[in-house]
């Protein structure tokens, strides 16, 4: 994301996903969110970090591995229903329902997702997580988009994400999470008529690489 003059980051996976336009190397960030400790969401962080000295704002297990382990020199840590205001706007660290272990087998605590106000505008990243009835509460700040994983198996699919867009009602709403893999294959243009015939919400479909001005 670009808010302003601010390059935020929310869990960098490039040089080993198949489908990312760019690599690791070839970004420039002044914050990276981290949602949680999996591989494919923590695996270009330091790397990044390291180069451009940018701040690593998580859970405070994750931001204090990223500190201990990988020298990563500004990290801000974080926890469940706390928020923090930082220079692009202020970052709420919300409730997911998931797992967090790192890669090294750290303990990655507990798993989340970010609400971001940029300006005016409000943008909810579930992250990786099943759907969950508080999402309604989450949706009570009005949001201008929210982003829902879809790909099922790991995280939530498409049945429950349209649930979970009624819960949350946001304008719009675009789909994470999945084809990145076979095992988390799925129609995205299905899903968008889905979102259009069962809810109010516009789905905003991005092909890798693309982006959206909200
Ligand atoms: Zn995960």
């Amino acid at each position: 994301m670009t808010a302003g003059a601010h390059r935020i980051l929310l869990d960098p996976f490039l040089d080993e996903q198949p489908t990312a336009p760019v690599k690791a190397a070839d970004v420039e960030a002044d914050f990276i969110l981290v949602s949680h400790g999996h591989f494919d969401h923590v695996a270009d962080v330091a790397s990044i970090a390291n180069r451009t000295d940018a701040t690593v704002v998580s859970n405070f297990e994750i931001s204090q591995w990223f500190s201990t382990q990988h020298g990563v020199k500004n990290v801000v840590g974080m926890n469940l229903g706390g928020g923090v205001e930082l220079p692009f706007g202020r970052v709420k660290l919300t409730l997911a329902h998931h797992s967090s272990t790192l890669p090294d087998g750290s303990n990655g605590g507990s798993p989340g997702g970010f609400l971001l106000e940029l300006g005016d505008r409000r943008v909810y990243f579930a992250c990786d997580t099943a759907l969950f009835l508080d999402m309604k509460l989450i949706g009570n700040a009005g949001l201008d988009l929210a982003v829902l994983p879809i790909g099922d198996l790991y995280t939530m699919g498409v049945d429950d994400s349209i649930e979970a867009v009624r819960l949350l009602n946001p304008k719009r709403v675009l789909p994470a999470h999945y084809n990145t893999w076979p095992p988390i294959e799925q129609d995205a243009a299905g899903w968008a008529q889905r979102v259009r015939a069962h809810t109010s919400a516009e789905p905003v479909v991005l092909e890798p690489g693309k982006s959206t001005d909200i």
